[in-house]
């Protein structure tokens, strides 16, 4: 039979009879298709609510990072992530950070940025000035669409708009600034940019295509700092290789990039515990980073008068307590849980801290005795298991590839010969 991926009416059918169709084209076994469909803790009819064309769910590994003490408080702080050593990394980090008196936090208040983008505006400066003199106006009929945001204290607080030049032509961008309190808020300020589209046109005589959220919510960053006492950290050496670190992560995008990825790591996987959308977060993240006009590090690190390392970091967030999938997935309901956080601005601030703690683990490595061997022994289980060993010897495989410095598939493999042959 000839494979074909066009499938109509795919989205109606329910995921057991997608699965079907799937196994046929992938000539799945039904060991496989049980696998996609054993949800544990999701069930299916949830999944199939949540996304489109649900066939399964992906499981993934929830760690606790522990030891955060953030602005006197302590947390457990959950995190959903499938790459080793990241949780055990915050833990240290945070212990660390610990010995200095904690992370000390703050955040802006929860404003995101609305975009309507006007096009073929005859005289843009002018249009620009009216849309301005219509603030009231257009902040009522925002507002009107959200009145649970707005008894909750937030709503459009504020507009603005601009003349860009693109290579479209000028373009008339209008920014609604909305505090969103304890929403991440997209679909709030969604809402709100569609519904004031008319009046912008009729205002500017100009003609509305989108109508969108901004990623880059410059309104609404979180900060957080610390102190590690150089003995926490390893000595002065250390602090000076960490500070070496931080600047060549300021000045050079390559090396940014990595820098900011290890303080995503730890941030991405508390998103995604959560039920938070980490895509918003990445696109926020790496666009402040090169708001400047040349992509650079999100975090700092300088050594004080008494040669101990001070740490700080700023970026966006735009996290949630409410909305997406955080009151409806299960697991995001107990992680919120066990987070504790009050408000979305706490969560924010949190992690900021994560994010602190996570780069400071990884400069530290790197600076102190190579990243790779802190990362040794888990990713030399993932290849031993990946190999094929058999649950009672894969620590065993490990622990050889380790000792004798080869983590590798081959080594892996004939270590496993070498070692049922032992048993047998
Ligand atoms: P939502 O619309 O599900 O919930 C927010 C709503 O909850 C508010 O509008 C308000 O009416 C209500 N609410 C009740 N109590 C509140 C309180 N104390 N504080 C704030 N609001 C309160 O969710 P959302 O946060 O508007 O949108 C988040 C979702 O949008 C995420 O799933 C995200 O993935 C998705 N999304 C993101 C983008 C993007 O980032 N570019 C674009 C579209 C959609």
């Amino acid at each position: 039979m000839e494979r074909s991926s066009l499938i109509s009416g795919f989205y109606k059918l329910n995921p057991k009879e997608r699965l079907r169709l799937v196994k046929e084209f992938a000539n799945l076994s039904q060991e496989e298709c049980d696998l996609l469909q054993n949800t544990g803790s999701l069930p299916m009819s949830l999944a199939d609510r949540m996304i489109e064309n649900v066939v399964g769910v992906f499981p993934i590994p929830v760690g606790i990072a522990v030891n955060f003490l953030i602005n006197g408080a302590d947390y457990l702080v959950p995190m959903a992530i499938e790459e080793p050593s990241v949780v055990a990394a915050a833990s240290y980090a945070a212990k660390m950070v610990r010995d200095g008196g904690g992370f000390h936090t703050s955040s802006t208040p929860p404003v995101m940025i609305g975009q309507i983008q006007t096009v073929s505006v005859k005289d843009p400066e002018a249009a620009r000035q009216r849309v301005l003199e219509a603030k009231e106006t257009i902040l009522r009929k925002a507002n009107e669409q959200d009145p649970v945001l707005v008894s909750a204290g937030g709503g459009a607080k504020n507009l603005d708009a601009k003349v860009i030049d693109t290579a479209a032509g000028p373009m008339l961008i209008t920014e609604l600034y909305v505090d969103c309190r304890d929403a991440m808020g997209a679909n709030a300020v969604n809402t709100m940019a569609e519904a004031i589209a008319s009046t912008v046109e009729n205002l500017t005589g100009g003609h509305v295509y989108l109508r969108i959220i901004s990623n880059l919510a410059t309104k609404r960053l979180a900060q957080a700092q610390c102190v590690v006492p150089k003995e926490s950290v390893g000595g002065e050496e250390v602090v000076d290789g960490i500070v070496y670190a931080s600047a060549f992560a300021e000045a050079d995008p390559y090396r940014a990039a990595t820098h900011n990825k290890g303080a995503m790591n730890g941030i991405i996987a508390v998103i995604l515990a959560t039920g938070n959308d980490h895509r918003a977060i990445e696109a926020g993240a790496h666009a402040y980073a090169a708001l400047k006009g040349q992509y650079t590090s999100l975090s700092k690190w300088e050594k004080t008068e008494k040669g101990d390392l001070r740490g700080s970091i700023e970026l966006p967030m735009a996290v949630g307590l409410i909305g997406g999938a955080v009151r409806t997935h299960p697991i995001a309901k107990v992680a919120m849980k066990i987070l504790g956080v009050r408000t979305a601005n706490e969560f924010a601030e949190v992690l900021a801290a994560v994010g602190l703690a996570q780069n400071l683990a990884a400069l530290r490595a790197l600076a102190h005795e190579g990243i790779q061997r802190g990362h040794m022994s888990l990713h030399a289980r993932n290849i031993a298991a990946a190999a094929g060993a058999p649950e009672d010897i894969v620590n065993l495989v490990a622990e050889r590839m380790v000792k004798e410095r080869k983590i590798r598939m081959d080594r892996a493999i004939e270590l496993i010969k070498e070692l049922s042959a032992d048993e047998s």
